[in-house]
């Protein structure tokens, strides 16, 4: 099946600290960005665009940099505006139909054949999927400190990603929140926006996205369970 494949990695994870953004700390043996880079490419995509910070001063370390399918583009000031420039970029060679998975550098966790099943299940629907998960906590808003209700976690799931949507359809909704000043925090965003229903395709809970310092103690605990969960199901 022909995909690409835009991976923002512009942010600065200003809520991790340390001296070097979050994709490119250390996680069992290689930088976070590696190991999400090479789950995607484990697919082989046509292309895969990821989109760094104009100061970016890690990348050039990499040798996944002079991967044959991979480019780099100039992230933007959101990760919608990074998502926008990566599919700029591949303009004059996607279709309309062609499709398009965006991934969080910072979900580096993330299962192939979690990967595999988005594909198989999104390639039925016009419009596009997302890897999401079903919460399991229940669910408070809150003022300052204070409960004011509980929401019906019932028909909640949380988005995950990649999320898959079709080139034309995804470049325009994006591009048509952000002329009105909507700054989509995820592509479903953007797209239900324009008035379509993306689906929600079953993910695994482990696809955790790497926000705070304790979550790279997570992320290389699951790393490691991944590992003898794949040793124990090969026969
Ligand atoms: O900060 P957060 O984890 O929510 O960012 C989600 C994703 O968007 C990360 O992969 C981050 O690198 C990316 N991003 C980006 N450009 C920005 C801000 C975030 O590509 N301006």
């Amino acid at each position: 099946m022909k995909f690409w494949v835009v991976v923002p990695a512009a942010g600065i994870g200003s809520r991790i600290g340390g001296d070097r953004p979050k994709q490119y700390l250390p996680l069992h043996g290689r930088a976070v960005i590696e190991h999400s880079l090479e789950r995607l490419l484990s697919l082989a995509p046509q292309g895969l665009v990821v989109a760094l910070h104009p100061d970016d001063q890690f990348w050039h370390n990499l040798a996944i940099r002079h991967h044959p399918r991979i480019r780099v583009v100039q992230g933007g000031s959101e990760r919608a505006h990074s998502v926008r420039n990566a599919l700029a970029a591949l303009a004059t060679e996607a279709a309309d139909h062609d499709w398009v998975l965006v991934h969080d550098v910072a979900r580096p966790c993330v299962r192939v054949a979690d990967i595999e099943r988005l594909l198989a299940t999104v390639a039925t629907s016009a419009v596009g999927g997302i890897l999401a998960t079903p919460v399991s906590d229940t669910l408070k808003e809150v003022s300052g400190e204070e409960i004011q209700a509980t929401r019906d976690r019932s028909s909640l799931w949380a988005a995950l990603t990649p999320q898959m949507f079709r080139f034309a359809l995804l470049r325009d909704a994006l591009d048509n929140a952000l002329a009105e000043g909507v700054v989509p925090t995820d592509e479903a965003m953007a797209v239900e926006r324009a008035g379509h229903k993306p689906m929600v395709v079953a993910g695994s809970r482990d696809n955790i996205k790497i926000t705070l310092r304790e979550d790279i103690a997570i992320a290389e605990a699951i790393l490691r369970w991944q590992e003898a969960d794949t040793q124990e199901s090969t026969p």
